[in-house]
């Protein structure tokens, strides 16, 4: 039988399929789906993690809900999807330990035009592998 956390994920699956979502898709939709090929590096029924396609730091890979549910943009956040939101911040640092970033790491969220968000559809970005600096641009 399954266990206990995958009953969990399972919910927040279903929650989310029931949550509209009408703006244009991206092509975080078409990696989700395969349509186009990304190197997935972590999945399960809510989250993939995928290496950025332009990276800005020896490892950066991206943290995204496989069901986008509404959620262009971190600001577009309701109470629906703050299980889902715990869910990506918690893969996230999954997923630095599967890539070894012992010593560290940066987790981001561009939002809108004044945060430079070029795909709408929730990301975290996840920089590391390297000496980063602070504070960005
Ligand atoms: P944003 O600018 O915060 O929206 O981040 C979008 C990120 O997606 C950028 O870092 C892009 O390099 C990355 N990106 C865009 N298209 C692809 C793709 O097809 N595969 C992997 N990464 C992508």
């Amino acid at each position: 039988s399954a266990a206990p956390h995958d009953e969990v994920l399972a919910a927040q699956e279903a929650h989310l399929k029931g949550l509209a979502d009408s703006e244009e898709r991206t092509i975080f939709d078409k990696i989700v789906s395969k349509e186009i090929p990304a190197t997935v590096i972590y999945e399960d029924s809510l989250a993939l993690a995928f290496r950025d396609i332009n990276p800005q730091a020896k490892t950066h890979f991206l943290v995204i809900p496989k069901i986008r549910a509404g959620l262009t943009r971190l600001s577009k956040s309701t109470e629906d999807h703050k299980a889902l939101l715990g869910h990506l911040m918690y893969t996230a640092a999954l997923v630095a330990k599967q890539e070894k970033l012992d010593a560290g790491y940066r987790v981001v969220v561009n939002d809108g035009v004044e945060g430079c968000q070029s795909v709408y559809h929730l990301h975290l970005h996840v920089l590391g592998g390297q000496q980063l600096s602070w504070p960005p641009g």
